[in-house]
């Protein structure tokens, strides 16, 4: 038998997602259990959502939950290189070997041309999708269009005969996933940049990289068939499939976890002072139904490691278990733990309090102590008041479309520093149709809940972009209950 091999797969986009610990986590274990090994690939082949500074979060963030890799973009390995952006001559390789066996071919249809077809099928209540026209090319013409320097992406051809169909065994459902190839679109699969999408990457990658097990989240399983065509295609072997179900709000709707409603970002966890074994045993509490009780560690679930162990029924992440959970790690811990915990000497930690506490050093007095001032930088749900708002002097529904704007227009951008954050801010007030007081009583309400003097730039630096903009949804869903 081979070799285990597993991997995960994040994008660099962002923070680092509590979903990738997640994953990550069942993946290290199924390694370990099988002294196989864990791979860490970087999929940034979306060049203008990644970046190194998330790259570098996700490294630190997997460190702190444990779960250290045996090859990875950092430490390198025999079948790197494990960052795909450095990965693209190999792509384009696979993407024309495809052309040449005739799965797939180039297509040179425009921009406006797919929105076209998109807005057809939309308005006619049918499935979006590719309607094939470049398929029908000859070679002789795809290739003369080729030479008058005509962009063009390359598109998977997928087999679309009555009847034809594509499946894949999931080791967690435990049964065979069937796909009707005609809902299958004729994927894109490399693009008109040179980049490859993730279909083809993931799926080349996976096999040069020898991955015996793909484990990823649900969201993915829809991607499957298109991934098993390419195995096909190729004529690979196919690893196994084991999709997670998703973590979804622990909210009525059960929708997939979101920065809307939760913290997601395993930074955020960390610099809240959740320890790294309490999320692990909280991720196994939400997947993974091994044992009776309570308590689950990484070698705990090495262990007992099964599929037949996972649930497919979306787990809630539930931050009333979490707290309470932290909290039982904190009384049954050691007092040197404890003491750590409250001392904050975690690096992290100690490192956001330390920024907190360079801004309110010199507003501490009797009348407004540490707590004061401290406390919003640590809410998750921050309490507003009304005439907090009604002070800005403007309508409740015209602040809230300020907010409303404002973080869309936050959630896009990259920021790497507070004067970059200070001027996407500053920017955005001409938009706002606001008067520069207005605007700027709007951001501090609705980010510090007060209008209170902690210096507002310094203080949303500390918090962070996503942690802004998830304030300023919270503070748009306030004045929309009013
Ligand atoms: N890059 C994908 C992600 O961000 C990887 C999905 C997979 O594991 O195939 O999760």
């Amino acid at each position: 038998m081979s070799e285990t091999r597993v991997r995960i797969a994040p994008s660099p986009t962002g923070d680092p997602h509590v979903g990738t610990g997640y994953i990550a986590l069942f993946n290290y274990c199924l390694a370990k259990k099988d002294g196989g090994k864990f791979i860490l690939r970087i999929e940034d082949t979306d060049q203008s959502r990644c970046s190194k500074e998330s790259e570098n979060m996700i490294f630190d963030s997997l460190r702190w939950l444990g779960l250290e890799w045996d090859e990875g973009p950092d430490i390198g390995g025999e079948y790197g290189p494990y960052r795909q952006s450095e990965r693209l001559d190999i792509y384009k390789k696979y993407a024309n070997e495809l052309v040449e066996k005739g799965h797939a071919y180039q297509c040179f249809c425009s921009k406006e041309r797919l929105d076209q077809i998109r807005k057809v099928q939309t308005s006619a209540n049918r499935p979006t999708g590719y309607d094939g026209q470049c398929r029908r090319l000859s070679s002789e013409e795809a290739k003369s269009k080729i030479d008058n320097g005509e962009a063009h992406v390359i598109r998977m051809k997928i087999d679309r005969t009555d009847g034809a169909q594509t499946s894949f065994y999931d080791e967690i459902r435990k049964k065979d996933i069937c796909y009707q190839n005609k809902e299958i679109d004729d994927q894109v699969i490399l693009k008109g940049d040179g980049f490859p999408t993730y279909h083809l990457a993931s799926v080349v990658d996976d096999y040069l990289m020898k991955i015996t097990h793909v484990i990823r989240g649900e969201e993915w399983m829809t991607s499957t068939p298109k991934h098993i065509l390419l195995y096909q295609y190729f004529g690979w072997d196919i690893p196994k499939f084991a999709h997670l179900s998703l973590l979804r709000n622990a909210d009525k709707n059960k929708s997939k976890i979101s920065k809307r409603k939760n913290p997601v970002s395993l930074t955020w966890f960390r610099a809240c002072g959740y320890m790294p074994h309490v999320m692990i045993n909280f991720f196994a509490l939400m997947g993974y139904h091994a044992q009776d009780e309570e308590k689950f560690t990484i070698d705990t679930i090495t262990k007992s490691f099964d599929f037949n162990n996972f649930g497919t029924s979306s787990p809630a992440f539930d931050f009333i278990k979490l707290n309470n959970l932290n909290g039982l790690y904190l009384r049954e811990g050691s007092q040197e733990e404890f003491i750590s915990y409250i001392c904050q000497k975690d690096k992290d930690q100690a490192d956001y309090l330390k920024s907190i506490l360079a801004i309110i050093q010199e507003r501490v007095d009797q009348d407004h102590p540490f707590q004061y001032w401290v406390e919003t930088f640590f809410k998750r749900a921050l309490v507003y008041s009304k005439e907090e708002f009604d002070a800005i002097k403007r309508e409740p529904a015209e602040i809230s479309k300020v907010l409303k704007d404002l973080a869309k227009y936050l959630e896009k951008l990259q920021v790497t520093n507070e004067q970059e954050l200070k001027e996407a801010i500053m920017g955005f007030q001409e938009k706002s149709g606001f008067s520069s007081k207005q605007y700027m009583m709007t951001v501090r309400v609705s980010t510090l809940e007060k209008k209170y003097s902690l210096p507002l730039f310094e203080s949303l630096w500390v918090i962070g972009k996503d942690g802004v903009t998830q304030r300023l949804k919270q503070a748009k869903d306030f004045l929309n209950q009013k």
